[in-house]
């Protein structure tokens, strides 16, 4: 493809602070592969990204912090659901990098226990550092609640830096569009036939279809929506797909074709670990001994066991599902997941 050489090189152009481990590994999973009786089925282990417990937002921000501390920022506001993997991560970087993590909370989901309320993804931003600015109703506009504590960080002298939400702008896609470089350097003899990913805010999606794209393969990417219905969230994603192109001054048009959701597998929606979601949870837990979440990856998988069951996806391909990590999130959810506080005792057979 002619336009390989500008990406690449609007890509070096750009600044990145290394914090995730890199590559991750691409798995085979025999065991769900056999039970499910579809496809060869892989894992992307994007949990392993390395810095405190794994996950995708590690990738998005070796950009987005490499540019905050290129502005002299010296603290960094961004905001998320009370358990965004997210804000967690962004908390870990930021330690890491010396920068004060100021974060405004939403309580999108209902159920708030106190596990949910204090513990995973919570509890670990306390030992960040993080300042819990203020926890906010759902349906807050967190874009101008972020832009008014600018205001006051600004007033008291601080440099501030804004992450959106799930780092979803061009420059945080473009730690996917490295991801998808990654894929195709990984992949199993017989190629890859397509990818499963959960799609959230949107930037892990984005970046994936973009990287394919930029890289000539055509590879399709099925995103499993978490919560927005798929018209919404494929325009989102597209346009998150296109902006990334655009900052590498790639000439490659993303095509609104490439960008598939499947909104079926919600499960009662953003935030909710519904029955669906959990059995998918635990079947590959117990299959493979690896730990999907409860909000975005229990999601993927439950999507990718629907498309085989429908028969979606040829029988003779390799599929990747994207491991984006969450894991702290299993613990928030305790009261959804777990079983043994009223399970049986017994011995074995
Ligand atoms: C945020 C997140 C996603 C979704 O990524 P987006 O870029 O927000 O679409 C998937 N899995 C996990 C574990 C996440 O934390």
């Amino acid at each position: 493809m002619s336009g390989n050489i500008n990406w690449i090189s609007g890509l070096s152009r750009l600044p990145r602070v290394q914090l995730a481990h890199l590559p991750t590994p691409m798995e085979y999973l025999p065991r769900l592969t056999r039970h499910l009786g579809g496809p060869s089925i892989y894992v992307k282990r994007d949990d392993c990204t390395g810095l405190a417990m794994g996950g995708n937002k590690t990738r998005q921000l070796e950009f987005l912090l490499a540019d905050a501390l290129s502005k002299g920022a010296n603290v960094v506001v961004t905001h998320g659901a009370v358990q965004s993997n997210h804000v967690r991560q962004t908390a870990a970087a930021c330690a890491r990098l010396g920068l004060s993590c100021a974060v405004l909370l939403e309580t999108r989901v209902a159920a708030e226990d106190t596990e949910y309320m204090q513990s995973g993804n919570m509890l670990l931003n306390q030992l960040f550092g993080a300042k819990i600015v203020d926890i906010v109703p759902s349906g807050t506009d967190m874009d101008a609640a972020m832009a008014a504590h600018v205001s006051v960080l600004l007033r008291r002298g601080h440099q501030p830096y804004v992450i959106p939400g799930g780092g979803a702008n061009a420059l945080g896609a473009i730690g996917y569009v490295v991801c998808a470089g990654e894929i195709l350097t990984q992949q199993p003899s017989g190629g890859i036939g397509h990818i499963v990913v959960a799609s959230g805010s949107g930037g892990t999606h984005a970046g994936l279809v973009a990287g394919l794209c930029l890289g000539g393969r055509a590879v399709p990417v099925t995103g499993i929506s978490v919560g927005t219905p798929a018209s919404e969230q494929a325009e989102r994603v597209w346009a998150l797909s296109i902006a990334a192109a655009q900052l590498l001054d790639a000439d490659a048009m993303v095509p609104g074709s490439d960008i598939q959701i499947d909104d079926q597998y919600r499960d009662g929606g953003y935030g909710i670990a519904g029955p669906a979601t959990c059995d998918a949870v635990r079947l590959i837990a117990r299959l493979e001994g690896i730990l999907s979440d409860p909000v975005y990856t229990g999601k993927a998988v439950a999507g990718l066991i629907g498309m085989i069951d429908r028969g979606d996806l040829p029988r003779n391909v390799n599929v990747v599902l994207m491991l984006t990590g969450g894991t702290p999130g299993l613990f928030a959810y305790r009261t959804s997941l777990g079983e043994y506080a009223s399970g049986e005792r017994g011995i074995l057979g």
